[in-house]
């Protein structure tokens, strides 16, 4: 996995404010950084605060404005915390991406209690609970962006995931409703699902699963947090404006 950040596409963000969950490493840390090269300021949200202070350390460095918020997602006073201290600091919203994520992998038939409801709290509920919390904020500021990370798994399904899958499978259904709610204050609303990405959450599958999931990828690779900060920036950009509802899957042609 590359830590290297280079957004290849350019799009001008000036004047926009991010706000990143799960931003203080893998996927996350990406879309911060590609949104940042583009003059946006993002407001990195991460449960690990060190972490996301760290995000905002590489984002200076490279030039970019940022700052680090403590949140759990799952934790609804928190989330509308620092959904109020991010307007309070910078006056306006403009792009919410969820990606906080996290996998508790197990068969159905071994599955506990806790590793479902620990997954569907942060991937669906947090989802959630920051969706609305910003998209007050959102409708006010004119052509805003909400882009939910998702994942094949949610499309396709994904043996020893059914917490994970039924997580994601959510957020695509709650993603296609939520747009069709706001698309009348000028708000899109869309999915990226990738495929396997070379993040710390794929690393834990393993050596020998991941050489087989990139021999069935068509595309012949495992993604890099970049290809999918790219496609986030795509929907964040002007470029974008009438794209609302979709699932844009980043998966090098697995799930097809
Ligand atoms: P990582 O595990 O590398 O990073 C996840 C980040 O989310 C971490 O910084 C983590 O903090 C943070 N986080 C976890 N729980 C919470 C919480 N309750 N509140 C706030 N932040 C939290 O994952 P990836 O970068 O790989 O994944 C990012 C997103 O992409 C996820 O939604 C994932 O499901 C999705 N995805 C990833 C794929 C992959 O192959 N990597 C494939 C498909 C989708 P901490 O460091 O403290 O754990």
């Amino acid at each position: 996995m590359t830590d290297a950040v280079s957004p290849r596409m350019t799009t001008d963000l000036s004047g926009r404010v991010a706000i990143v969950t799960g931003a203080g490493r893998g996927i996350g840390r990406c879309i911060s950084r590609t949104l940042a090269r583009c003059a946006a300021t993002i407001a990195c949200v991460d449960v690990n605060l060190a972490a996301a202070e760290e995000t905002v350390s590489l984002i200076h460095a490279d030039g970019g404005q940022a700052a680090a918020f403590a949140c759990d997602v799952t934790n609804s006073d928190q989330v509308n915390a620092v959904v109020d201290a991010v307007v309070q600091q910078y006056q306006e919203l403009h792009i919410l991406v969820n990606n906080a994520g996290i996998t508790r992998d197990g068969l159905l038939l071994r599955m506990k209690d806790e590793q479902w409801d620990a997954v569907l709290n942060v991937n669906l509920r947090g989802t959630f609970l920051f969706t609305r919390a910003a998209a007050r904020h959102l409708i006010k500021v004119g052509g805003a962006r909400i882009i939910n990370i998702a994942s094949i798994s949610g499309l396709m399904g994904n043996p020893g995931q059914a917490n994970y899958s039924a997580s994601k499978a959510g957020v695509i259904g709650f993603t296609r409703t939520v747009a069709r709610e706001l698309a009348s204050r000028q708000v899109t609303v869309n999915a990226v699902a990738p495929g396997f990405i070379a993040t710390d959450m794929a690393q834990a599958l393993g050596e020998s699963i991941l050489k087989q999931i990139q021999d069935r990828t068509p595309l012949g690779r495992l993604g890099e947090p970049q290809d999918v900060a790219d496609a986030v920036l795509f929907l964040a950009s002007p470029a974008a404006a009438f794209i609302t509802g979709t699932v844009l899957r980043v998966d090098g042609g697995l799930a097809e």
